[in-house]
């Protein structure tokens, strides 16, 4: 019987988010995660699993068990003909790529960065941009699932309707030992990089978003903003003068030509180009507001921020993500553009954030279970349909709220 460690403090990436927990566990294989589990139940201990700690809400918390995936990493199969890998939950995004790319393959689409735990990064609805592609977890067709009593739930596409409850489910439905992802041929990315003032990039945003797999931008109020998140200076590639009130563009496409190393112009491999380079500086809230809603909520933050908040100059950041089924996808069965803000570590930025919130809300907008977000039980139900059904089988697989803390009670409980 494998025991568990001593607790201590646990700190998420950026440094907003601890926890306490009583015990800390760090199982081998799934057989160990499983008879930790049913050990913690029976001992009446909340369970919460801990990916890379790359999110920004209080989601990892807990005073009971905490998990760790660190030592149940790894590819578990390829199956080149279908396309599809098999993963132990564990496993970075970053290992996944270089997998996939060691055997023809590629994921369909990424997003911002690679550090992530698979089963972390999935379970909020990670996403990257590309009008016409969908989150990271549309592409998983198999998991297993670890339930409060140790038994294992094979969850894959004979019941599509529980398959896309339990995408994005936030660890609330158990915890995940492995996932099957679906992969497609390896591709070549074309990247590209420029500076387009605001209203250029508004009258091209149109065209841009139809012609390019991907396309996306980070607004930026003024010069030092994109120091804020890393940006290259595109002065050299720049259609404007301006170096404030300005949009960092990138668009991406797949390409046949060979890798080419350019400071604002590259092709390689598609796992290889997604990644962009973050400092832990920040705090980000991100909703995904409908897609025909996107330009107007884009001016209207930006108004706010020219007016009212003008010491608030982190970027926005701006993606487009298709709509999918999973049942608490910030994109269920809606086509979207995501707008993220952020405030800096050691300011007072709730004001600001919540006037981001209250603009957003008016367009009906989602947001990302990762990142900081204002709502609350009615929220969640007027804006997800099938929240009372997700809340109605997590009940069902979990009765006892073993997998939930207090902010995901208030949401899923
Ligand atoms: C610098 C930076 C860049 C980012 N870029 C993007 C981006 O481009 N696009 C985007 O959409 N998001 C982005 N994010 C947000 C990030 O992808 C999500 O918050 C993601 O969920 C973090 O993954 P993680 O492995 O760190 O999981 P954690 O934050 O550690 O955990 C996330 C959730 O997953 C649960 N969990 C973890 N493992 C398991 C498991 N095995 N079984 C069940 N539940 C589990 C946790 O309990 C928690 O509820 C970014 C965040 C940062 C800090």
């Amino acid at each position: 019987m494998s025991a568990f460690e001593k607790g201590g403090l646990w700190r998420n990436w950026v440094g907003n988010q601890s926890c306490v927990p009583l015990y800390k566990g760090a199982p081998a294989s799934e057989a160990e995660l499983a008879e930790m589990i049913a050990r913690a139940h029976a001992q009446g201990l909340n369970i919460r699993c801990a990916g890379s700690g790359h999110s920004f809400t209080p989601i990892v918390a807990t005073g009971g068990l905490l998990l760790t995936l660190a030592g149940m990493t790894g590819i578990r199969t390829i199956d080149t003909e279908r396309q599809r890998v098999t993963v132990s939950a564990g496993t970075r995004i970053s290992e996944v790529g270089r997998a996939l790319k060691a055997a023809g393959l590629s994921l369909v689409n990424q997003g911002d960065i690679d550090t992530q735990a698979v089963a972390g990064a999935l379970c909020t609805g990670t996403h990257g941009t590309g009008a016409r592609l969908s989150n990271m977890a549309s592409q998983i067709v198999a998991m297993r699932l670890v339930q409060p009593d140790g038994a294992i739930l094979t969850v894959d596409e004979r019941d599509m309707g529980m398959l896309h409850a339990s995408r994005v489910a936030v660890g609330t439905l158990g915890v995940i030992s492995e996932i099957t992802l679906q992969a497609m041929p390896a591709y070549n990315l074309h990247e590209r990089l420029w500076r387009d003032d605001f209203e250029t990039c508004m009258e091209r945003y149109d065209e841009l978003a139809a012609t390019h797999r991907h396309f996306g931008f980070f607004w930026c109020p003024v010069p030092e903003s994109r120091h804020l998140y890393c940006l290259p200076d595109t002065a050299a590639v720049s259609s404007t003068n301006k170096t404030a009130d300005v949009c960092e563009m990138k668009v991406m496409d797949i390409t046949e030509a060979p890798p080419t190393e350019g400071a604002f112009e590259r092709i390689a491999y598609s796992s290889d180009i997604y990644p962009i380079e973050y400092v832990p500086n920040f705090h980000e809230l991100e909703y995904a507001v409908p897609a025909e809603h996107g330009k107007d909520a884009l001016r209207d933050v930006r108004e706010l921020m020219l007016t009212k908040h003008t010491n608030c100059i982190y970027p926005i950041e701006f993606r487009f993500t298709a709509g999918d089924p999973a049942w608490m996808s910030p994109f269920h069965q809606q086509d979207s553009v995501t707008l993220s803000v952020s405030g800096g570590p050691g300011i007072d930025y709730w004001d600001y954030l919540r006037d981001v919130d209250a603009i957003l809300r008016r367009y009906n907008s989602r947001p990302h279970w990762g990142k900081m977000h204002f709502l609350d039980a009615e929220d969640v139900t007027a804006l997800y349909p099938k929240a009372e059904d997700f809340r109605a089988l997590r009940r069902q697989m979990d009765p006892g709220g073993v997998f939930l803390n207090d902010h995901l009670r208030a949401l899923f409980g």
